[in-house]
């Protein structure tokens, strides 16, 4: 006999399920901590640029304070009188060892008397007003004077009867220095309680030197926020003066447009790879092989029982054990999904092996009360390939009292691939003492060529064939075919999915012998539930309403 039907469960919990918001939500959220990452890293990196930048430009400032402050205690340190030519020759020396003075001379209040540059002047120039005055007297003066090469706002600071003015090289040094860095700025200021600020440089306005100056650098600098920016202040303690470097374009900010679209084109694209993994590690099919290893670990696979009844005397002779699967939150998955599954993933022997201990110790005092009373297991093909089962299944039996040949084994093939070693193994259950099954019998490859093969105590025919009964389909020809196959067989029936009395009632004409199982007698039971049916059964010798 031919192959008749054959039907491959398709999950929709193994079919991936990827949903497209999800994916562009982890994209998202990966992207926007990838992108703070490498914004923090290269914030990271210009730091310790930015603390060489201040510290370069802090040795010049310290060297201008210094000459500042010595130059005008130097001057004051002779009492020539003021403008002589012993005077001017005293300042000479100091102007020419100090190189950040451009010039040096003599006050008397706000007027200028005479510098080392221009000689005595006979007008009357004013040095501008005080902005600061130190503890120690030196006065930081906001300069309008023109009086040196026309430069205004430059440094002047007086001290008793002595003047600076800081060179114009300093100035420039620092504005055009030796280090420049992309996006990178300093002021360099006398911090007096309030700042004199002797130069600025790099890429600052005027306005963004006090809150340059006055920022303190917290956690959120390192986001990648526009505005922000990261500072590093260093002082002098005996002069008071100090630097401060600034990063106005801190991390990302400070690379170039193309570089800076090339990376965010490869993060957007690490981002949706990671989204896709992400999701697919969530809900995709190994997903669901995962939480079927979970669920049976915690042992939350459970066992429900099918009576089988004896269509001629209407005995229950035995169940069908059947594996359920209640998840939490996928509700109830049909074990046509998960057991294959199981297979493909390598759990199917955990699993059988766990269903079939509760099986035992939930059943055994049943089994031993009825020494005529079945259980039939499910077994995967798989699992009958290799000694483990059967050493498995002979301790699990040896446990209890009941006997070997009240277990019948059912196997369902689907391949003919195996079929040698199935023959073998089929062989070695029933020398043990167990019954062997031909579940699904008519479809797949469970047909006459496995019955030769297996030479099983029981076939069941599968349910499609039962439920064609009546109908003139070509399922109900091949059943006809089945019908006279085994009024020649001596082995046992079982017909599966019996629904209606007409069903019974054919079956019964055609196989008198068989036995019968399915919602028409019995739906499939928990084990409390089971037992009151069987105490009912037992009790009453007829079965219950449905
Ligand atoms: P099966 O061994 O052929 O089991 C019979 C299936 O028919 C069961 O489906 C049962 O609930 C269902 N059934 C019984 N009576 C009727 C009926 O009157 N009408 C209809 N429409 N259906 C009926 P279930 O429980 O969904 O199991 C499906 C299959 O999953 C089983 O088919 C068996 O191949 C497999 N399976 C179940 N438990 C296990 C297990 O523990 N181990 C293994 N390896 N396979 C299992
Ligand atoms: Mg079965
Ligand atoms: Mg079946």
């Amino acid at each position: 006999m031919s192959t008749a039907i054959s039907y491959t469960p398709r999950s929709k919990y193994e079919s991936s399920h990827l949903s497209m918001f999800n994916i562009a939500g982890y994209a998202f959220l990966f992207l926007l901590i990838s992108i703070s990452l490498v914004h923090a890293i290269i914030i990271s990196v210009r730091f310790e640029v930015l603390q060489t930048y201040g510290a370069t430009n802090f040795i010049r400032a310290e060297q201008l304070a210094f000459q500042i402050h010595k130059g005008l205690e130097l001057a004051e340190s002779k009492n020539y009188e003021f403008c002589s030519d012993e005077d001017l020759k005293h300042l000479r020396k100091i102007k020419s060892t100090y190189f950040f003075l451009d010039d040096i001379g003599r006050v008397s209040g706000n007027k200028i008397l005479c510098t080392v540059e221009k000689g005595m002047l006979d007008s009357t120039i004013n040095v501008g007003p005080v902005e600061i005055t130190s503890d120690k007297g030196f006065e930081y003066r906001n300069s309008q004077t023109d009086l040196i090469r026309n430069e205004k706002n430059k440094p002047i600071i007086t001290y008793q009867n002595s003047v600076v003015f800081v060179s114009s090289a300093y100035l420039h040094l620092s504005k055009y220095g030796h280090f420049k860095v992309n996006g990178m700025a300093g002021v360099t200021y006398q911090n007096l309680g309030s700042r004199y600020v002797y130069s600025f440089f790099g890429n600052l306005l005027p306005n963004q030197i006090e809150p340059s100056v006055a920022h303190k650098n917290t956690l959120s600098d390192w986001l990648p926020l526009p505005n922000n920016f990261i500072t590093m202040s260093q002082c002098n303690g005996i002069y008071n003066i100090c630097i401060t470097a600034i990063d106005t374009r801190p991390g990302l900010y400070a690379i170039p447009l193309t570089n800076l679209i090339i990376i965010l084109t490869v993060l957007i694209a690490l981002s949706f790879a990671f989204g896709y993994t992400l999701e697919n590690f969530r809900v995709g099919p190994k997903a669901f092989a995962r939480r079927l290893k979970s669920v049976i670990y915690q042992d939350n696979i459970y066992p429900v029982y099918q009576p089988q009844i004896n269509i001629e005397t209407k005995e229950v002779v035995g169940v069908e054990s059947l594996a359920r699967w209640d998840d939490s939150t996928l509700g109830m998955i049909s074990p046509e999904i998960f057991i294959r599954v199981a297979e493909d993933s390598g759990l199917i022997e955990k699993l059988t092996k766990k269903i079939t201990n509760k099986i035992f110790l939930e059943l055994s005092d049943v089994l031993e009360a009825n020494r005529s009373f079945t259980v039939s297991l499910n077994i995967s093909t798989q699992l009958l390939t290799s000694d483990t089962f059967i050493n498995f299944i002979n301790d699990a039996v040896s446990q209890y009292k009941f006997n070997r040949n009240q277990v019948i084994l059912e196997v369902t093939e689907r391949t003919d691939s195996e079929k040698g070693k199935m023959a073998s193994f089929s062989k070695k259950l029933k020398e043990q003492g167990y019954q062997v099954s031909i579940d699904d019998f008519g479809t797949g490859v469970s047909n006459l060529s496995w019955l030769s093969t297996l030479e099983p105590n029981e076939i069941k025919v599968d349910k499609t064939f039962t439920q064609s009964i009546e109908e003139q389909t070509v399922t109900s020809i091949t059943l006809e075919g089945i019908f006279s196959m085994l009024e020649h067989l001596q082995v046992k029936v079982v017909f599966e999915g019996i629904e209606t009395e007409q069903q019974r009632d054919y079956i019964f004409k055609r196989v008198p012998k068989s036995i019968g199982q399915g919602w028409l007698f019995a739906k499939p039971k928990e084990i409390d539930e089971l037992k009151e049916f069987l105490d009912f059964c037992f009790n009453n010798n007829y079965l219950p309403a449905n």
